[in-house]
Order: structure tokens, then C-alpha cells, then sequence
């Protein structure tokens, strides 16, 4: 007979690694769905995550060791190292996104590179950070550099400057006594709207889903509604599309008419929790967040741990609705299957109502206006208000609050003072990475959800990079696409495995038509979600709309 094992399989924990975890997550409760945060608590403290910190975390958590380190690498803003690993290496992302990319992002990345010790500086490439129309972007640990230049990136972190800079915004003060603030939540809580008068209202104003799918948000609540409770929503603040900022401008300018919303959405929906979901490249907006919470609670605006702050860290596919529960969940961000879906079967199983910022940060105004008002600014096909992050080769760039359905051209010519010196307008992207490439000739097109379509591109999140005679467009698409294969969850093949030979294909000298026009293909049927399905998007959009650009020996 064999004998027994004399201790259990696999890394076993020291005692001062458990002890020390104990003692940094006490403030936490023991709740594996918090596991994303108590990784945070870990590599905060430590600069990063050691095996041995992950081991003592499994032991004290009780969970598989497999399960801890799965979540811990899927995310890229963990950095994980063995014991005796540097613990003092300062991490500088360096932006290399279409916007940032233009603006000299990834000469600024090398020049960090070459100029910096890989033991004291860890510099890497990262996606987009929200911030594009201040390109080119860095960040040293928390702190982020707009308009970064290479001086400045390297005196911050070898002086350690790595905490986030947090800009002035519209006080709760402000906001209630200057704009009648939480007066439409407190309406609400009196009886004097009805749920079904503020679902009529929403339909009135056609508020859809502003986070990129566009579905009607009346709808959205009433199947949440309906469902059994317990009952959540989910606030997805994680806009992790290249070009998209508009988010992180209302939470940074205007929280607390954004924090109405969220509470109208959960008082409507009689939903048991809120959880808002911030993407991990926003450390301002969750400085802000977390003392304005706290205020609406010492106020009684907000019962005390309704609203949940969690952190996201550094997945693009997070995002993504089901994989935010997921993370939610304390898992990989993996999306899951659908039907069901997440207004039926969403958080732990439960009817979830999940919006983005910008949807919510409009609720309050349409209970106090009137759903026509909101849906006014359009016209009868596109209604409503939507906020465009303009990027790329404009005079001026930012979040240009204009008509649903106004034009590149409007949005360069009427709300960014023209194209930048020395450029002509030649293309661009309206939805991102994801929403395709149009041309020049096509700026006339009405940006809004539906009108794209026929010409193979979406507006989604309405994040919109101007591009020029300068930009080369096969290397844009490399940068795209390279960008969907770092970000693929690896969940199913025709993503995981058709990104990376998408990548393969484009950088040949000759492009292979046949091959490309099928794997993309397979990818658009065959993805689980729409990350694998919009990859191929800027390689078709280069073969249907820039034949002439195409490095083949037969043009498309
Ligand atoms: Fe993951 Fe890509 Fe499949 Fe989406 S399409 S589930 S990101 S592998």
C-alpha cells in the first residue's frame, strides 16, 4: 500500500505570507466575489503580486490556488512575480491606441524603453486610457500623463509620483442648491412619479443603451422589473474602446447628476444592490466617487453600502456585459453565452440591469424636462442627445455633446474648429477600434446606431478618430488588430486563434484576399462575443472602402 501524503498537494502557504494577507484584506469581508479587490489590497501594498502573496491569499480565502492565479493573470494590470523578484519596480504604461499612436505614442514608448533599468522601471504598451484627446498618454502606477513626454514620464517615476491627480467637479453642494439636485430621486421615493410614467418617459425621450449596443433603456427595465428578486444593477463604467472618454468626462466634471440617475435606476427597478464597475485606468474618478458616496450617505441620499465601488483592472473584454458580472463575480472576465440574458440572468444568477455612465447621467434631466425634451435635439429618425469623443487629426478634440446623428463632418467642422494644421480630412473611425473605417467621402453619414450598418461599420460607443492623408492605414489595422488579440478573453477559437492569424495575415508584404475574406468570416459567425465578431472589422472595412491602399497584387 502506497503511503499517505505527508502534506497536501500542491504550494503550501508560509506562515508570515498568511498572516501578512490577514492583516491587509481585515478591512474586507471573506467574500470570494471580492477577489479582483483583494488582489488590488495585495499588489497596492506590495508594488505587485508574488506567488507566495497569491498562495497565502488562496489559503486564507480557502479557494484553489488555480482559481486565484487564473483571475490574478487574466488581468493585465497585474504583475506577477516570483519571491525573490524586485518589489520596488515602479510600472509605466505607455498608450499605443490609434489616438495615441498618432500623437507619438509608441516613439515615446521606446524612448522609455531604451532610457530606463528594467530593475527599477517595468515599461510596458498599453491600450487605450480614456484620455485620447489629450494624446499621447503614460501612466506611472496611478498617475496619468496627458500629453506626456519622456522627461516628465521618467521624473515621475523615479520620484515616485505615482498617485492619481484629481480634478475639480460640481460639488454635492452644487449640485443640490444650484440645480435642484436629487429633487427628481426625491419625487420618485414620494409617490409622485410612477415606475410606468418613467418607463413612458424614457420611451418618449428614445434612451438607449449609450455604451456602444443602443438598446432601448425602457425596455431594458421593464424585463428586470419583472424578474424575481433579488435584483441588481450594475453600472458599467469600464469604457475600454479605443477612442472612448466620454464616460470618464461626465465623472470627472458632473458625479453627482450621474449618481442621481443611478439611484432613480435602482429605486425603479427595486434593485436589492448597486454595483458600479470602474475601469482601473480611472483613479480620479474613483477618488471622487468613493468621498462623494460617502457624502450621499452621511446625507441619508443614499442608504449606507447600497452603492458598491468595484475596480476593474486592465481588461478591455470587461466591458463587455457578462464578463463585468463575471468580474463582478470575482472571476476571469470570460462573457458568457447568450440567451440567457443578463436582465434575466445576470449577478449571481439574478434579474441585473446593467447601464453605462453616460445613460444614467441622462435620467434625472429627462424626469425633469420631459422625455420630449431629450428626444428634441434629434430628429425623427435620430433621437436624442449624444456625447462623441472626437479624437485624432482635429484642431480641437474632446466630448462635443451634439445631436444624435450629426456628422464627421459637423463634429470636425462645427464643434472641433477644423482639421489640425497640415492635415485633410482622408478617413476615420466612427465607433472605435470595433466600428470599422470609413472614408472621407462618407463624412456625411449620420452617426448614430442603425445608419452604418449598410456600409459595414457601426457608431457603438461614439468614439470618433479623424485621420488624415499622414495615416497609413494597413498599419492602422495592424495596430487594431493587434490590439483584439491581446485583448481576446482565449475563450473560443475563432477569436483567440483567428486574431493572431489575422495579425500574421495583414503583416505580410502581399495581402492574401482569399484567405483574409474567409477567416474573417468565421470569426464574424463563429465568435462567442462581439469582440471576435468586430476584429476583422477594420482589415474589411480597409478592402471595401480603401481598395487602393491594400498591399496585394490584385486589388480587392
Ligand atoms: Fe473571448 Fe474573443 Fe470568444 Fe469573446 S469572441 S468570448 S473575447 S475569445
Amino acid at each position: 500500500m502506497k503511503p499517505l501524503r505527508p502534506f497536501p498537494k500542491g504550494r503550501r502557504p508560509r506562515s508570515g505570507d498568511v498572516e501578512a494577507i490577514r492583516t491587509l484584506i481585515r478591512d474586507l469581508p471573506r467574500d470570494p466575489s471580492l477577489l479582483v479587490e483583494y488582489l488590488h489590497c495585495i499588489q497596492d501594498a506590495y508594488g505587485g503580486l508574488s506567488r507566495d502573496h497569491l498562495c497565502a491569499l488562496a489559503a486564507v480565502l480557502e479557494l484553489p490556488m488555480a482559481q486565484v492565479y487564473e483571475t490574478a493573470s487574466f488581468y493585465h494590470h497585474f504583475d506577477i512575480y516570483p519571491r525573490n523578484a524586485p518589489r520596488d519596480r515602479v510600472t509605466v504604461r505607455v498608450c499605443t491606441s490609434p489616438s495615441c499612436a498618432m500623437a507619438g505614442g509608441e516613439q515615446l514608448l521606446e524612448t522609455l524603453t531604451a532610457q530606463s533599468d528594467p530593475d527599477k522601471l517595468r515599461v510596458v504598451s498599453a491600450p487605450c486610457m480614456g484620455r485620447c484627446h489629450r494624446a499621447p498618454n503614460a501612466a506611472v502606477g496611478q498617475n496619468y500623463l496627458e500629453k506626456a513626454e519622456a522627461t516628465d514620464v521618467l521624473d515621475a517615476a523615479l520620484n515616485r509620483h505615482t498617485s492619481p491627480r484629481v480634478p475639480t467637479h460640481e460639488s454635492l453642494a452644487e449640485y443640490l442648491f444650484a440645480r435642484q439636485g436629487y429633487q427628481a430621486l426625491e419625487r420618485c421615493r414620494q409617490g409622485h412619479c410612477t415606475v410606468s410614467g418613467i418607463l413612458d418617459n424614457l420611451d418618449a425621450a428614445g434612451l438607449r443603451g449609450l455604451g456602444g449596443a443602443g438598446f432601448p433603456s425602457n425596455r431594458k427595465w421593464e424585463v428586470v422589473r419583472s424578474g424575481k428578486p433579488p435584483r441588481y444593477l450594475c453600472v458599467n463604467a469600464d469604457e475600454g474602446e479605443p477612442g472612448t472618454f466620454k464616460d470618464r468626462h461626465y465623472l470627472t466634471s458632473q458625479p453627482h447628476q450621474f449618481l442621481e440617475g443611478v439611484l432613480i435606476a435602482q429605486w425603479a427597478v427595486a434593485a436589492d444592490q448597486v454595483y458600479i464597475y470602474l475601469r482601473d485606468e480611472y483613479p480620479e474618478c474613483r477618488e471622487i466617487l468613493r468621498k462623494e458616496i460617502q457624502l450621499l450617505e452621511d446625507r441619508g441620499i443614499a442608504p449606507a453600502g447600497m452603492l458598491e465601488l468595484r475596480r476593474g483592472a486592465g481588461a478591455y473584454i470587461c466591458g463587455e456585459e457578462s464578463a463585468m458580472i463575471e468580474s463582478l463575480e470575482g472571476k476571469r472576465g470570460l462573457p458568457r453565452q447568450r440567451p440567457p440574458f443578463v436582465a434575466e440572468v445576470g449577478l449571481f444568477g439574478r434579474p441585473t440591469l446593467v447601464h453605462n455612465v453616460e445613460t444614467l447621467f441622462w435620467i434625472s434631466d429627462i424626469l425633469r424636462r420631459g422625455g420630449q425634451w431629450f428626444a428634441d435635439h434629434g430628429d425623427a429618425e435620430h433621437k436624442g442627445l449624444r456625447s462623441y469623443s472626437v479624437s485624432g487629426r482635429v484642431k480641437n478634440p474632446g466630448v462635443k455633446l451634439a445631436p444624435a446623428g450629426t456628422t464627421a463632418r459637423e463634429l470636425i467642422e462645427t464643434y472641433c474648429g477644423g482639421m489640425a494644421a497640415g492635415h485633410t480630412f482622408a478617413a476615420y473611425l466612427p465607433g472605435g477600434a470595433s466600428g470599422g473605417i470609413l472614408p472621407a467621402d462618407l463624412g456625411d453619414l449620420p452617426l448614430d446606431f442603425g445608419s452604418l450598418e449598410p456600409h459595414g461599420c457601426f457608431v457603438g460607443s461614439h468614439a470618433v478618430v479623424i485621420l488624415s492623408q499622414e495615416d497609413d492605414l494597413p498599419a492602422l489595422a495592424r495596430n487594431l488588430v493587434a490590439f483584439f488579440c491581446h485583448e481576446s478573453c482565449g475563450q473560443c477559437t475563432p477569436c483567440r486563434v483567428g486574431c493572431e492569424k489575422l495579425l500574421d495575415l495583414i503583416s505580410a508584404e502581399n495581402w492574401d484576399l482569399p484567405l483574409i475574406q474567409s477567416l474573417s468570416q468565421t470569426m464574424q459567425d463563429a465568435s462567442i462575443c462581439g469582440l471576435g465578431q468586430a476584429a476583422p472589422n477594420p482589415v474589411l472595412s480597409i478592402l471595401r472602402h480603401f481598395p487602393q491602399a491594400v498591399p496585394a497584387k490584385e486589388r480587392p
